[in-house]
């Protein structure tokens, strides 16, 4: 069980690690995987509006019920952060307000065709082991481009950084800050509980937590 005060007493405590690095602006995407229904309903009652989901099942389950335990205009803001499998996408295109994981024109193909004009964020491995999701760095612009070609709009771009100390994901993501820069797109997601605080200072708009609010996932 998801204990709503202990989430809502870890969001201000994260957010006080944020502030210490000048991130008060940061949206925080809380990651419910692993969690049920009372860890969205436990976060949208400590104020988080941002969901990320990386399983659609998941998504499917938590968004059908979450309506019975909030009021309408209290709907989260879905984010989908896992790897996007072709017959997924379809399922649910209507739900998805950000998809955070593009990493093939296929997968963009297919957005673009159940839910046209989708907003995305290109996700692109930074890092050195590779297999963390994502297309290579050199890859980043030919795939915004054929994001847009398929008529989405990209929003930014999106990485995991590396397992370990924290300091490790500093160069990638000031790879990906890099990128994002040359390409003009505003949005940075990166920095997960283990290292916001290195994302945010390489200039993070968004990141993405899960153990920091929920505590360990059950699976
Ligand atoms: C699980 C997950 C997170 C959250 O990780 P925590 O370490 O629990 O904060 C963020 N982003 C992605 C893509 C994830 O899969």
């Amino acid at each position: 069980m998801t204990d709503a005060s202990e989430v809502a007493q870890r969001f201000g405590a994260l957010r006080e690690r944020l502030i210490r690095v000048g991130g008060d602006r940061v949206r925080v995407v809380a990651v419910t995987k692993g969690f049920g229904l009372e860890a969205v309903v436990a976060a949208m009652g400590a104020g988080l509006v941002d969901m990320g989901e990386n399983y659609a099942q998941e998504l499917l389950a938590k968004a059908g019920h979450v309506g019975e335990e909030l009021e309408a205009e209290l709907r989260p803001c879905w984010h989908f952060i896992g790897r996007l499998q072709r017959n997924k996408i379809r399922k649910i295109a209507h739900l998805v307000d950000l998809w955070q994981s593009v990493d093939r024109p296929e997968a963009a193909v297919e957005i673009a065709r159940w839910a046209p004009g989708a907003r995305v964020l290109v996700q692109v491995d930074i890092t050195d082991i590779g297999g963390r999701g994502g297309c290579p760095p050199e890859g980043t612009a030919q795939l915004v481009a054929g994001c847009r070609q398929a008529g989405l709009e990209v929003a930014g771009l999106m990485a995991v950084g590396e397992p370990g100390p924290p300091e490790r994901s500093r160069p990638g993501f000031r790879l990906l800050a890099a990128q994002a820069a040359d390409l003009g797109l505003p949005e940075l997601s990166m920095g997960m509980s283990a290292d916001i605080e290195v994302a945010v200072e390489e200039g993070a708009t968004m990141v993405r937590v899960g153990t920091a609010l929920f505590g360990p996932r059950p699976r």
